[in-house]
């Protein structure tokens, strides 16, 4: 394989070691592609069975939990924005390109939110407690503009306990960030940034894409550093032309201009991105090559001091990763905004499609599409879940969901296959960079023993 030779040498043993657990483990017997292969994630609840509740019920059941569900803990607000300035091919995101009416769509958009914002703000109990972070995704949330933001920011301020200490994040490509919106995002207190970078070299910038030189990119990145945000990226593996080498030299200068996190994920086709994937050709790059990849911009982290915060996020002590982390610290989520799903308890509810959103959300309703409440044994699997994805498993809450014999038989097999380490101190355990490939797979395997 020409991959081995662009390989640097200090990671090539680690690796073949793993390869190695995985095509001597005795009970496999499919060739080692195929072993690779098995790692799509579990669908979400919401995707796989029809919801308990419609909308207007859901929203009663949530009014009357949320207000006393663990009224002293923190939770997390997800807003979901859905335009992007255009559309790039290789995205999977719910995000449109803002074109016709654009200013009618991010006028009503911003409405329609401010009004679902003030609508939960009603419950009073919620209203109290306090907040984690305040996460805003997509798409690309600073096509909202920078008053429209300040709008939803302020509704947000006014109708829940956003402290000091609470985060605010978002997500966005560099592109959208001038001087004028950087003093903006600071001025509303915006102290977390996910750039959607992709990579810093020009060949595969063009075919993706992303207009900005990647001497642009790094300067932008600066900038925030020195406003004092912590910035966090994607490293994907998976896209047209970026092989190992180039993924490895844009990790160091990101590295060295200060990026704190990093969230490793393979390019993953879909409905929205097939004929990109299609364009390139990329369902036919051998499957051996992205997961030799993967595992090797996992352990050039690892070796420059970055640590797992979550299964496939590594990052410094800085980047704490708020949003993503919030289901291990036991914190409900409430999600506004079209598609977003959120949770109080063991309660999941979902917003409906961009025109299904604009219409449900009403002065009484925060525009839901439906509810469900997890079964019992749905329960004890999110619990395995949110073990299984912080990245540091606790054999002992497996022991006491499953027993101890069936947690004592997964995490026999995952450390074989070399997918779980002990850790040296020999009380805690952690995911490998082979184990975060293989969350899929491990997720799976836990959800088996609980039927
Ligand atoms: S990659 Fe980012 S900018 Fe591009 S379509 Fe997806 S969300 Fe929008």
């Amino acid at each position: 394989m020409d991959l081995w030779n662009q390989l640097p040498q200090e990671y090539v043993g680690s690796i073949k070691d793993q390869i190695d657990s995985l095509r001597n483990d005795e009970k496999q017997q499919n060739n080692l592609e195929q072993i690779i292969e098995r790692r799509w994630m579990p669908k979400p609840l919401w995707a796989v069975r029809s919801y308990d509740l419609d909308g207007i019920k859901a929203w009663k059941t949530l009014s009357e939990i949320s207000v006393t569900h663990r009224s002293n803990n923190p939770y997390c607000i997800y807003i979901h924005v859905p335009f992007c300035r255009s559309r790039c091919g290789y995205c999977d995101c719910y995000a449109f390109p803002l074109t016709k009416n654009e200013q009618r769509h991010i006028q009503q958009y911003t409405e329609t939110l401010v009004q679902e914002i003030e609508i939960w703000g009603a419950l009073h109990l919620l209203k109290k407690r306090e907040i984690s972070t305040i996460h805003f995704g997509g798409g690309t949330p600073l096509t909202l503009g920078c008053q429209n933001l300040n709008r939803i920011v302020k509704a947000l301020r006014e109708n829940f306990n956003v402290s000091k200490e609470t985060e605010l994040a978002f997500e966005t490509t560099s592109s959208m960030l001038t001087e004028e919106i950087f003093s903006s995002l600071d001025q509303m207190r915006f102290t977390r940034i996910h750039i959607g970078v992709q990579s810093l070299q020009d060949k595969v910038r063009k075919l993706i894409g992303r207009q900005e030189s990647p001497e642009i990119v790094l300067e932008k990145i600066r900038f925030a550093n020195q406003l004092g945000w912590t910035v966090s990226t994607d490293v994907i593996i998976g896209l047209p032309e970026y092989g190992i080498s180039g993924i490895l030299s844009d990790m160091d200068s990101l590295i060295e201009i200060g990026v704190e996190g990093f969230s490793i994920y393979e390019l993953v086709q879909s409905s929205r991105n097939r004929l990109f994937f299609n364009k390139f050709h990329l369902a036919d790059q051998p499957i051996l090559e992205k997961f030799v990849m993967f595992q090797t911009a996992f352990q050039h982290l690892l070796r420059r001091g970055y640590q797992n915060n979550l299964y496939n996020h590594l990052s410094k002590k800085v980047d704490k990763n708020i949003y993503f982390t919030s289901p291990s610290r036991h914190e409900d989520l409430l999600g506004m905004g079209t598609i977003a799903d959120g949770y109080f308890g063991n309660f999941l509810y979902r917003h409906g499609s961009y025109l299904h959103y604009l219409k449900a959300v009403t002065e009484m309703n925060p525009g839901l599409e439906g509810g469900l409440f997890r079964s019992a044994a749905e329960t004890k699997y999110r619990q395995l879940e949110i073990e299984l994805r912080s990245g540091k498993p606790d054999p002992m809450v497996f022991a006491s969901i499953l027993s101890e014999e069936k947690a004592m038989k997964l995490f026999a097999g995952w450390i074989r296959l070399k997918m779980i380490n002990i850790d040296p101190s020999g009380e805690s355990c952690s995911l490998t960079p082979n184990g975060a490939w293989f969350i899929g797979r491990l997720l799976s395997e836990a959800s088996d023993e609980i039927q």
